[in-house]
């Protein structure tokens, strides 16, 4: 399991310094998460402003 970031991401940036392990970074046009560093802990979802990251 891992969060993943949904085409609602508008690139902002909020979400990569809340994740503890830096499974976070910037893809083609919006942000990505690496599934096999994830801890499904949540932490950026609740940051993000367009909601767009949520449980795979
Ligand atoms: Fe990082 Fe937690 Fe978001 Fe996974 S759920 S990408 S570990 S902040």
């Amino acid at each position: 399991m891992a969060h993943v970031i949904s085409d609602e991401c508008v690139a902002c940036g909020t979400c990569v310094d809340e994740c503890p392990v830096g499974a976070i970074s910037e893809g083609d046009g919006k942000y990505e998460i690496n599934a096999d560093e994830c801890v499904d802990c949540g932490s950026c979802a609740a940051v993000c402003p367009t909601g767009a990251i949520s449980a795979e």
